[in-house]
């Protein structure tokens, strides 16, 4: 098994991301491609590098270290040097060389003794608040044997576990993370198998299968509904939700809203990468209201924003 693992943030005092207060380690990989994804940094499983154009001095000196020629020069009339990241190897020479910081490395590797610190330090906070660690990315299902790995050895010291997933992987990976697993944050983009390849690249019958055979092996689960306009925004989705939930018996200990905001716009420009969603506005806690009493009518706990 690899010793190292690409982390891209770990996150003290998260609120958001299961009870109490956690650390949350966001793990960098993923094999769904979700059209809106709010973390698009953790989607690649190798390291990148953000470009902030408002730091770039057009010197040129990256375009000149590259051995990939991933970077052109500059132009004659002050165009800022463009990146070819389908010939960039990773190497972070350019990081490393830029006089003006305007590129940082995504991505950093930690061993499972350093994120284990880390979450250490944080004990006292997890006591006192039912919290714990949460395993995010990315998909930690991507990086199964890994998650195994954090999981045990934080169960093993008496830490509440949680991961956060699309569910996407071989049954046989996921059982392993489950023994080590005290609530799975289970994400349901769309019920529908067209759509849902349509707007992450993948179909949704291994994920639905996961999500019954998790729930027979008498595991707790929180469903968590990404709404994103045009996607799944609307009362339809939240009721065939709801019924599927009620068809899992009692693993479902609630649902969380996740409504669509629009912060990662910036990631994706400094990853050169399309966003499709400039036009569209973030949806506000508020405007949620609906469909947590249509979740709520079937008597399920229902939050809005985890
Ligand atoms: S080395 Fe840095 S400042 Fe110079 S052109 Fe490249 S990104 Fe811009
Ligand atoms: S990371 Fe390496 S290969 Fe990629 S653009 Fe920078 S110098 Fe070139």
């Amino acid at each position: 098994m690899r010793k190292e693992i690409l982390v891209t943030n770990m996150q003290r005092f998260s609120v958001n991301d299961g009870p109490g207060i956690r650390t949350t380690i966001f793990l960098k990989g993923c094999n769904l491609k979700c059209t809106w994804c709010h973390n698009p940094e953790c989607i690649y499983p190798y390291q990148e590098f953000y470009y902030m154009e408002t730091k770039c001095m057009r010197c040129g000196h990256c375009s000149e270290v590259c051995p990939e020629g991933a970077i052109s020069p500059p132009g004659p009339n002050g165009e800022f040097p463009k990146r070819y990241r389908n010939k960039c190897t990773s190497c972070m020479k350019c990081v490393q060389e830029c006089p003006y910081n305007a590129l940082e490395i995504i991505g950093k590797h930690w061993s499972i003794d350093e994120i284990m610190h880390e979450v250490e330090a944080d004990r006292l906070f997890y006591e006192n608040s039912r919290g714990g660690i949460t395993v995010s990315g990315g998909d930690p299902l991507y990086n199964s044997e890994f998650t195994v790995e954090i999981l045990s050895r934080a169960k093993e010291a008496g830490i509440h576990t949680c991961i956060d997933t699309s569910g996407f992987a071989p049954w046989e990976d996921l059982k392993k993370v489950l023994i080590w697993t005290d609530l799975i944050l289970f994400d349901i983009k769309s019920l529908n198998l067209q759509k849902h390849k349509e707007v992450t690249g993948v179909s949704n019958e291994l994920i639905l299968q996961n999500l019954h055979k998790i729930c027979s092996e008498k595991k707790k689960i929180r469903l968590r509904l990404p709404i994103i306009p045009g996607v799944n925004n609307e009362a339809e989705f939240i009721h065939a939700v709801t019924e599927l939930a009620r068809g899992l018996g009692d693993a479902v200990e609630g649902i969380d809203l996740m409504p669509f905001h629009n912060w990662a716009m910036g990631k994706y420009k400094q990853l050169d990468r399309d966003y499709l969603f400039t036009e569209i506005n973030s949806i506000a806690p508020e405007d949620l209201v609906g469909f947590e009493e249509i979740i709520k009518s079937y008597g399920y706990e229902v939050t809005i924003g985890g």
